[in-house]
């Protein structure tokens, strides 16, 4: 009780007096419940990880994997990231989420390497918090050398909103990122509003184009448009483009006529395990 109202205080300021009703505390209560939850399930080990292939134009062609979280809770069975991503990314404990990630995927990278498979790019989901922090870099090159693997099979995956908050310091930090030759792509993009004088002075190389524009592109004039319209604004900033979210052959023939080569998505491959991966990474079957 002592804790939550301390940070019933602080949320609210410390001129306020505040009052609690029985619905605060039973906000913030459930708050704390799902952190020492997260807390507990990163040292119980109840996180892994799914990764899902980006292709070149064809589902054999796979150029990298996306790491995505996923949460076996004993009791409520697996929680999706969109219901535990955004309450972690209210306190620090996002830092310790994300860095559980980069670890895994380069130990898993390391793996396959070691099975003699094919290696592919992995990319990481980083949330902004995270991202311009003063721990990030040193945290990425630390392990990128406990793991023997060069920057250039780590992408960091952005959402637009995250650029417009502290542009200063993302530039100061995707320019450390890149001197460790790591590549650098903005997600869901067009859901945010990053000016075009913001791409530009970012050391960016990868647009994805939300999935909520792939729906519908093509049956909708108004979302082809939208895709025409970010895919032509990658190639004159020569920004690679990849397109989530596909799940049906039209959407994936629609998105090519417009010039896009990279794809995402059920259509091509859902998210996977470790061990189906490694399938798909034996030599000769990948173009990488
Ligand atoms: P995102 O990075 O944009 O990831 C794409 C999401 O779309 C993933 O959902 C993926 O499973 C899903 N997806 C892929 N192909 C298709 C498709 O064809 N159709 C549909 N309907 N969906 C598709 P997921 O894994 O539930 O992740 C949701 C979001 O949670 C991610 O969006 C990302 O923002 C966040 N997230 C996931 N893993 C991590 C993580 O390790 N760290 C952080 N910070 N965020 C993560
Ligand atoms: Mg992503
Ligand atoms: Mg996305
Ligand atoms: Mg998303």
């Amino acid at each position: 009780q002592a804790d939550i109202a301390m940070y019933w205080a602080k949320e609210k300021g410390r001129d306020n007096a505040q009052f609690f009703s029985a619905e605060m505390v039973n906000v913030i209560t459930k708050k704390f419940g799902f952190e020492k939850e997260i807390n507990e399930a990163l040292s119980l080990g109840h996180f892994h990880l799914v990764f899902q292939p980006k292709v070149f134009m064809e589902k054999d062609n796979i150029l990298g994997l996306e790491a995505l979280i996923r949460w076996n809770h004993p009791i409520k069975g697996l929680i999706p990231p969109s219901e535990f991503i955004p309450i972690a990314e209210e306190s620090s404990l996002i830092i310790k989420i994300d860095e559980w990630v980069i670890n895994q995927a380069l130990k898993q990278q390391k793996s396959w390497r070691d099975q003699g498979l094919t290696i592919v790019s992995i990319a990481v989901n980083l949330s902004g918090r995270h991202l311009v922090s003063d721990s990030l870099v040193p945290y990425i090159s630390q392990k990128l050398e406990y793991y023997g693997i060069e920057g250039c099979w780590l992408e960091i995956e952005i959402t637009e909103g995250v650029l417009l908050k502290d542009i200063q310091r993302c530039i100061e930090v995707m320019a450390e990122l890149k001197a460790l030759d790591i590549k650098i792509s903005v997600d869901d993009f067009g859901t945010g509003y990053s000016s075009l004088s913001y791409l530009k002075r970012l050391p960016l190389d990868i647009l994805k184009i939300d999935q909520s524009f792939v729906e519908e592109c093509d049956s909708h004039v108004e979302d082809t448009k939208i895709c025409e319209t970010i895919i032509h604004l990658a190639q004159s900033l020569e920004l690679a483009i990849v397109a989530e979210g596909v799940e049906t052959a039209p959407q994936a023939e629609m998105l090519k006529s417009l010039g896009c080569e990279i794809f995402q998505g059920y259509y091509y491959h859902k998210p996977m395990k470790s061990n189906e991966i490694a399938k798909l990474l034996i030599k000769d079957y990948v173009v990488a």
